[in-house]
């Protein structure tokens, strides 16, 4: 029986964490970090720009967040400034967030067969090359071993309609993130992504007929239920806590088990 005293088991006082993907209140990223924060952690967010600035503040002054700084991951240096700033202030990273992901609006609407080389290359830039990035800026910084997470989908995996070129970028992910894990495990630093179901977003805005798929979701999972941004956000509290420990290079779905229906 737990005495007075105990600890929670999801316990993140005292750990630092980089989120970055925080576009607006509705961001998977947003879920994420409130977790993390209601765990007791001290945060680092980040913003894409001056545009998404005024959108990502509401959300950064309420969590609160130690520090918030621009990060545009296709901004060569950024990424680097974002690390200075943390190793200055802390002198280490205990886990991060990746929560970013991008693909041009027409070639996201085309089939797969009919997708060009250049946006095919900047989809897998932003949306899986910077987390490799992150994983290489945030190991000399996770001296005490540490948890990278990212944020996949099933069309990785499957076929999903209108998902298109970013069924392979996410597979890459999906690949990136067992190798990470195998790499970085010797100096214990667990790598793992979330998989959440479909969630009304920003950035599934531009995924075309998102409203079908959401529906389909809930039809399709057990629990006809959608998935909320607080349900991904404990599972990462989970897997950036120690009670995460020995979880390390999984794709672990947060879809209320959609993905075992036919
Ligand atoms: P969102 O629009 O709230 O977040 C996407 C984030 O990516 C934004 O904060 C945006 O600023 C950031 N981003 C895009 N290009 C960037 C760049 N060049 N540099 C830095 N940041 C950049 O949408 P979301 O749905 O919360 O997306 C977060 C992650 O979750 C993505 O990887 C997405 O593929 C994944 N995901 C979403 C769903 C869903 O249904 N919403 C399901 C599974 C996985």
């Amino acid at each position: 029986m737990a005495t007075p005293t105990a600890k929670p088991i999801i316990d993140l006082s005292g750990k630092i964490g980089l989120v970055l993907g925080i576009a607006n209140e509705h961001s998977i990223a947003t879920g994420c970090a409130q977790r993390f924060a209601d765990a007791g952690a001290h945060l680092v967010a980040t913003y894409l720009n001056d545009a998404a600035r005024p959108f990502v503040e509401p959300v950064t002054r309420a969590l609160p967040c130690d520090l918030v700084l621009p990060c545009d991951v296709r901004v060569d240096g950024a990424l680097e400034s974002v690390f200075a700033a943390i190793t200055s202030r802390y002198g280490r990273l205990d886990f991060l967030l990746h929560a970013v992901a991008f693909a041009p609006r027409d070639d996201l609407h085309a089939r797969v067969t009919d997708c060009s080389a250049a946006g095919f290359a900047l989809a897998m830039d932003v949306s899986c090359h910077s987390f490799i990035r992150c994983a290489r800026l945030a190991e000399p910084l996770m001296t005490q071993g540490g948890a990278l997470l990212s944020v996949s989908f099933y069309g990785a995996e499957r076929v999903v309609a209108h998902y298109n070129m970013m069924g392979p970028v996410k597979a890459a992910l999906e690949s990136s993130v067992r190798y990470l894990a195998a790499e970085l495990g010797p100096r214990h630093i667990r790598v793992n992504a979330l998989s959440p179901g479909p969630i009304a977003t920003r950035a599934a805005s531009g995924i075309d007929q998102f409203d079908e798929l959401l529906e389909r979701a809930a039809r399709a999972a057990p629990e006809h239920q959608r998935v909320s941004i607080e349900d991904v956000g404990t599972l990462a509290a989970f897997l950036a806590s120690d009670a995460g420990a020995r979880i390390t290079g999984t794709i672990i779905p947060v879809d209320g088990g959609q993905h075992i229906m036919a």
